[in-house]
């Protein structure tokens, strides 16, 4: 979401002032970060960027610097208390704001803080898309209204606000003629997606994957985040269609039923798993991954006995676990919390270890077979070698002319690497490059 937000304060900025992006904080006219808040780490990631910053600004006045996101959202004013010659504060929902604010910072020579929560108004303002690529991130909805007791998402980003069904179309329909080929539909939790389209009929997550099915040009498609208690159905029936990709990201966040009552996540692992189960028979071989925290106030070695037994159960693929952070205005936050960092570093590590087991023999699995790749990119590594991803968000290396980015092609894989696979062009798609 962070990216998605940070490229469309890019366009907004190019469109109204004609700002270009740079890699070179020196030669920048204004600095921007965009934050999070999710953890406390991430969260102090920022002072530490805005000290670097600050050196800057002190050769070079004239330097704008702003502070967006949900850090920004979540300290408002604590921001230029702590950071004072921050010039602008702008919050996930004002960022269309930000020519306005920058104007405002100028005229007034004094910080400008705007952190409200104008509804839908930020995706009526977005421009068009500029740079596309292969695939693209488009936010669908915003906000969380689910309350988990462990998270900041409500106070930062607020309730959930899902945008019209024509605009998000009318967004893919334009990125498809500019030759993206993968959608990733964004928000917080986006099958909470509910919206009217223009004849007042209630369109939901199903309905509107099928919209951008339907799309020409768009081959694949992917969303995330998920929420375990609005799987539906009609949701699990979306994969009988085979632009979905083979891969759903499901964040089940504990194994153990208590601990994710006192999480307030509102199901228990039966439902988790009954989803999983009903979805494998549409689809056998899908890769799911997670999300975990670890160390949650109260977490016994039972419980946590219980979150490592799931991962055996579902086989999770590659997933994100975390220890639990405390944030500020959560529930959890009152809870005591009697896990010692020692022992959450332990379970993290042991989590981790099994997860990636599972991860590794997955990607073992796929040596010698095909797989369809969408070619995002050269290789970071190698000029000669083309970069892309499998149906289940695996990066594959191989050898392959510029002239194929953006495509889909198949790919016999060779060999299986912890984080990335290697393979070779299959024949079919080495004929279709000579045509
Ligand atoms: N909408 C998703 C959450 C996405 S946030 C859901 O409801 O499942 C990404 C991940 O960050 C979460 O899934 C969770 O695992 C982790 N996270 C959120 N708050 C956290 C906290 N306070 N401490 C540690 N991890 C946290």
């Amino acid at each position: 979401m962070n990216e998605y937000d940070s490229e469309k304060m890019a366009d907004v900025l190019y469109e109204s002032q004609g700002y270009e992006l740079t890699d070179d904080p020196e030669s920048a006219d204004l600095l921007l970060v965009n934050t999070c808040s999710i953890r406390e780490k991430a969260q102090e990631k920022v002072f530490s960027q805005l000290g670097r910053w600050r050196k800057i600004k002190e050769k070079n006045p004239n330097i704008k610097i702003g502070v967006g996101g949900c850090v920004a959202s979540q300290e408002g004013e604590g921001i230029t208390k702590r950071a004072p010659f921050v010039d602008i504060v702008f919050g996930p929902q004002t960022l269309h704001r930000l020519p306005e604010l920058i104007d405002t910072a100028d005229r007034e020579a004094k910080a400008v803080i705007d952190i409200s929560f104008p509804k839908v108004e930020k995706f009526n303002n977005f421009p068009k898309a500029r740079d596309v690529q292969a695939s693209a991130f488009v936010s669908i909805m915003e906000g969380c209204s689910k309350i988990c007791s462990f998270c900041v998402v409500p106070a930062t980003r607020g309730h959930e606000v899902s945008r019209l069904p024509e605009q998000i179309i009318d967004e893919i329909n334009d990125l498809a003629m500019k030759g993206v080929r993968e959608i990733n539909l964004l928000g917080q939790n986006v099958n909470a997606y509910l919206a009217k389209n223009k004849n007042n009929i209630r369109v939901r997550l199903a309905d509107l994957l099928k919209l951008v099915s339907a799309i020409e040009g768009i081959e694949r498609i992917r969303y995330t985040t998920s929420h375990p208690l609005q799987f539906t159905d009609d949701l699990i029936e979306a994969y009988k269609d085979r632009k979905m990709a083979n891969y759903l990201h499901l964040p089940v966040q504990s194994g153990s039923d208590r601990i994710l009552k006192l999480m307030r996540r509102k199901y228990k692992v039966e439902r988790y798993l009954d989803r999983i189960k009903k979805l494998r028979l549409i689809r056998p071989d899908i890769s799911i991954s997670s999300d975990f925290i670890v160390g949650f106030p109260g977490e016994t070695r039972e419980d946590f006995e219980a979150t490592l037994s799931l991962v055996d159960q579902v086989g999770f693929d590659q997933s994100f676990s975390f220890i639990y952070s405390q944030r500020p205005n959560t529930k959890a936050a009152e809870m005591f919390d009697d896990v010692d960092h020692e022992t959450k570093l332990k379970r993290l590590q042991q989590l981790q270890i099994k997860i990636n087991k599972n991860a590794k023999k997955i990607s073992d699995a796929m040596v010698g077979t095909i797989q369809t790749v969408l070619i995002e990119k050269k290789s970071k590594k190698n000029e000669n070698q083309l970069t892309g991803r499998t149906e289940n968000n695996r990066w594959v290396n191989f050898d392959g002319p510029d002239s194929l980015i953006g495509e889909f092609v198949d790919v016999i894989i060779t060999e299986a690497m912890p984080n990335s696979l290697r393979g070779r062009l299959a024949s079919k798609s080495i004929s279709a490059v000579s045509i």
